[in-house]
């Protein structure tokens, strides 16, 4: 089994779809811990993801991933536009050129991208912020072993899901919310929620 490059574009509209469903959710989130606009940075980065998409027709995987990483960075004014945007750009780079992907080479990018999110925001694990829930999806992606796409990136999204619900106890240690300090623990991070939705949808769609 294979990812295609219309299911990653498939993925991709849902998940502009998705996020203006959770918009107001994301936003409320990040008014408990931030500046309240996770929400409108999301809806808008992927309002702009898809209409750069349905102008350029980008013709592999590789060559969307990068249309998303710039749609992200010209339109995201938050530290998540960047963050994301990295992450994409950096797994571009491991599908140039390539108009389907299995779940070997989906890892390896994703691998690179989760990377680039550490370099350049250097948060680590539980330090409350979106890689608590890339983190543990990617160990699921690397475990995969010889399972099928879809049950594989469904056991990601729940890793996500998992590594989501954890940071309420947490105190944030990167980011706006680390302003707060104390009183930043007993709320769920806004990107690490973000994250689980872009992976949710992946495994709905994807493989
Ligand atoms: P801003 O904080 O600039 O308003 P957003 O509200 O769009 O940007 O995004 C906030 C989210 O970005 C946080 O909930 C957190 O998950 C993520 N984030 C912030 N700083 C970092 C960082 N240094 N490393 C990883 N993720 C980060
Ligand atoms: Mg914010």
């Amino acid at each position: 089994m294979m990812i295609t490059l219309q299911q990653v574009i498939d993925w991709l509209k849902e998940l502009n779809i998705v996020y203006t469903e959770q918009k107001d959710f994301l936003s409320k989130l990040d008014s408990d811990i931030g500046d309240g606009d996770h929400g409108v940075n999301m809806e808008r980065g992927f309002n702009a993801v898809v209409a750069a998409i349905d102008t350029t027709s980008p013709a592999d995987i590789g060559a969307v991933f990068k249309t998303v990483s710039t749609s992200l960075i010209k339109s995201v004014g938050g530290a998540s536009g960047p963050l994301y945007g990295t992450f994409f750009l950096r797994a571009a780079a491991v599908l140039a050129g390539k108009p389907e992907v299995d779940l070997v080479a989906w890892t390896a990018a994703f691998e690179k991208g989760v990377q680039g999110i550490e370099q350049l925001g250097k948060a680590q694990k539980g330090d409350k912020t979106m890689l608590d829930a890339w983190l543990p999806a990617l160990s699921v992606l690397k475990a995969a072993g010889g399972n099928e796409i879809k049950e594989v990136l469904k056991a990601a999204a729940s890793a996500a899901e998992e590594g989501m619900k954890a940071t309420i106890p947490l105190q944030a240690k990167k980011g706006r919310a680390s302003y707060l300090g104390e009183r930043s623990i007993g709320h769920q991070d806004p990107g690490a929620s973000s994250t689980f939705l872009l992976l949710q949808t992946a495994a709905g769609v994807l493989g």
